[in-house]
């Protein structure tokens, strides 16, 4: 008998986009990518690529071009904001092979993104730039592009994977649905690594390949090596004071100095090699009730349907998974009349693992890295301290 291929068009080349461009190519069936951007690439620095992603990336056979060019931590070190005490040194190596049997990684989001850009290429994803989907009709199915108001892009799928503000998401809801304040932003900064490493306080943080992070009232920082080791990523989640509707704003150092004044003087010495950085506001979809329409033929992934907090790193390996779910389904389906069950497996076995990362995420942050000074603190650092409270 001859295989099925369905031609799926999936909306957004972000990380969610690509990797499920790839699974569903590798499955077998044609993909057409629309990217409403004019060119391809990815804002913010560092990611971190936990083992449920580099087991994928495994399976898909570019984790060796990812491993090039990502650092591999030792281990997690939390540190007390107040004195820089180390509370816990959790490690990764060879924790995450023994356990998960891949590695954790860190990366660059470009190189990421480039990675995955090279491999939908040569598996033949067609990817069309400046192609801002505007609209779905859902049983066509069909998605409808700016500029082209007079063609719509038909297949036999669509898969929303647009992001948090996503298009896709407004349409399969039928209304407005903006994603909403978690009350908490995130600094993105780099460093040389080598500004560091000549620094007395500064240099054991760059010597070791550690996830460094301080937890203090209200707000902690997370930073980790980059590019070879050549560059230290810092970000910073602190209380939300961005205008209203504005989503990311270049940020004033004196205004982050400031936050830090009480902290840990490593911290303090590491945020003065800052030269500039901005904010980026961190917000939550609301939990929908679904992720497809029951025509069977749209869906979505990713940000576009269970963005979260970063407080776990599980923002885009959990679009990952829902990449890698859906490719897997598409390997086994042979008839498009099944697609709808193929929908109702795929929000199954996606939707109460997404959810879950989405609340457990927002409840690290408010139950272990933003606690004040007080009795729950010192419970925390007593079972840090011990080796039992560490979400990683
Ligand atoms: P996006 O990356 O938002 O991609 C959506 C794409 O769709 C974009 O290319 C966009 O241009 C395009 N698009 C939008 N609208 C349209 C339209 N109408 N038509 C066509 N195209 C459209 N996750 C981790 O796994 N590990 C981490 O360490 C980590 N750290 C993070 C740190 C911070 C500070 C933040 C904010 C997030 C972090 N995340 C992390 C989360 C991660 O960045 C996101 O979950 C992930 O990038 C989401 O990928 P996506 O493809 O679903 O959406």
């Amino acid at each position: 008998m001859e295989r099925l291929q369905l031609h799926v068009c999936v909306v957004g080349a972000g990380l969610g986009g690509l990797a499920a461009a790839i699974g569903i190519t590798r499955a077998g069936h044609k993909v057409t990518l629309l990217e409403q951007a004019p060119q391809l690439g990815e804002v913010g620095a560092g990611i971190q690529i936990p083992p449920n992603t580099t087991k994928i990336l495994a399976s898909w056979g570019i984790l060796p071009a990812i491993e090039k060019v990502s650092v591999r931590p030792n281990n997690v070190v939390m540190r007390s904001y107040r004195d820089g005490q180390i509370l816990s040194s959790q490690p990764l190596i060879p924790l995450c092979e023994d356990v998960y049997g891949y590695p954790y990684l860190h990366i660059h989001r470009a190189d990421y993104h480039k990675i995955l850009v090279e491999e939908a290429t040569r598996l033949g994803v067609d990817i069309r730039l400046d192609s801002c989907v505007t609209g779905v009709d859902f049983e066509r199915p069909a998605v409808h592009i700016k500029n082209r108001p007079d063609r719509p892009f038909e297949c036999d799928l669509v898969i929303g994977a647009d992001g948090l503000k996503s298009a896709c998401r407004e349409a399969l809801l039928g209304r407005p649905d903006p994603p909403y304040l978690t009350g908490d932003l995130a600094y993105r900064i780099t460093v040389p690594a080598e500004a560091m490493l000549a620094h007395p306080l500064l240099a054991d943080l760059v010597a070791v390949p550690n996830i460094n992070m301080w937890l203090g009232p209200d707000s902690h920082v997370v930073c980790y090596l980059l590019k070879g080791g050549n560059l230290y990523n810092i970000v910073i989640a602190s209380p939300d004071n961005l205008p209203e509707f504005v989503s990311q704003q270049k940020a004033d150092l004196e205004e982050m100095h400031a936050l830090f004044e009480d902290w840990d003087p490593k911290l303090r010495a590491l945020l003065d090699l800052c030269k500039g950085t901005a904010k980026w506001r961190l917000q939550n979809s609301r939990e929908m009730r679904t992720w497809s329409h029951p025509s069977g033929r749209f869906t979505l992934l990713g940000d576009a349907c269970h963005a979260t907090l970063p407080y776990l790193a599980q923002g885009a390996a959990q679009a990952v998974e829902d990449a890698a779910v859906l490719a897997s389904l598409f390997e086994k389906i042979q008839h498009k009349y099944q697609l709808a069950d193929l929908l109702t497996m795929y929000e199954a076995v996606r939707k109460p693992r997404a959810s879950h990362v989405v609340k457990k995420s927002s409840e690290t942050g408010q139950t272990i890295y933003h606690l004040h000074d007080g009795p729950r603190q010192k419970e925390r650092d007593r079972q840090l301290l011990a080796g039992q409270e560490n979400p990683y």
